[in-house]
């Protein structure tokens, strides 16, 4: 198994996983999508609200925002067994008057919790309209709702692309959405192979080019949309995916 990063940076990782198969691929990225706890907001207690945005409207778009939570203060190994404690929940208050546009930094936690983007908007209040309200943000996981959905995570084979008669490719170069042909001394040849996404453009204009794929090598795209970075989600899952495999052998050697 070989392992190559193509692009790392606090929020996205481009990573290439060679000799895997489809079966692995899609364990991974359910893992990274289900089985890591992130925080987003579960209970709201409205108080008053006299917006034009009904309560459980209002209750959705809270849960939605992405909050950032620090590692320390909440412990996705907590022993309550869900029923909430302070391992593994945060208070949040809101308190508005119009006219405002209700924001995602006007909500007020109980710990260094806070939402990704602060500008992320709640609800609009008119003249002497008012939202006061008091919500829990507790750590959950995506299979149960997809506001516990930590990152977005997609796959694709490593593409194979030839050129096999160099005399009439001219259309593809202009064609190649992902810029993988470049045209150097006269001459069409590959330049980023790897960007192609397989759309096989190339390959139905001109006949002197091949394009096929590696079902044994995948190129995977982790986006965070929550408070632990791309790299920490990516150890968390394979941790998660190692833990996984160890109770089923034990399992399996337990009935043998
Ligand atoms: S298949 Fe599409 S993306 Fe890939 S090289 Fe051909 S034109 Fe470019």
């Amino acid at each position: 198994m070989d392992v190559k990063i193509f692009e790392k940076s606090e929020n996205k990782i481009v990573v290439e996983i060679d000799d895997i198969n489809p079966a692995f691929a899609n364990s991974l990225r359910r893992v990274l999508l289900n089985e890591i706890p992130v925080l987003a907001i579960e209970d709201v207690d409205v108080i008053e609200n006299t917006s034009g945005f009904y309560d459980e409207g209002l209750a959705h778009r809270l849960g939605l925002i992405p909050l950032k939570f620090s590692k320390l203060n909440l412990k996705d190994e907590c022993k309550c067994n869900g029923k909430g404690c302070s391992n593994c929940q945060v208070s949040i208050s809101l308190d508005k008057k119009g006219p405002c546009v209700i924001k995602a930094s006007d909500l007020i936690f109980s710990s260094d919790a806070k939402p990704i983007d602060p500008d992320i908007p709640i609800a609009e209040l008119l003249d002497e309209q008012k939202v006061k309200l008091e919500a829990t943000a507790m750590l959950g996981v995506g299979r149960d709702h997809a506001k516990w959905q930590p990152a977005v995570v997609g796959y694709r084979y490593v593409p194979i692309v030839k050129i096999k008669d160099k005399s009439d490719i001219a259309a593809a170069l202009k064609a190649c959405p992902q810029g993988v042909f470049v045209k150097k001394d006269n001459t069409i040849g590959l330049s980023k192979p790897i960007n192609c996404d397989l759309c096989m453009r190339c390959a139905e204009l001109c006949e002197g080019i091949s394009v096929s794929q590696d079902d044994t090598k995948f190129i995977f795209t982790i986006e965070s949309v929550c408070g632990l970075s791309a790299e920490e989600l990516f150890l968390k899952a394979l941790d998660i995916l190692e833990d996984k495999s160890k109770d089923f052998v034990k399992a399996v050697k337990s009935v043998l």
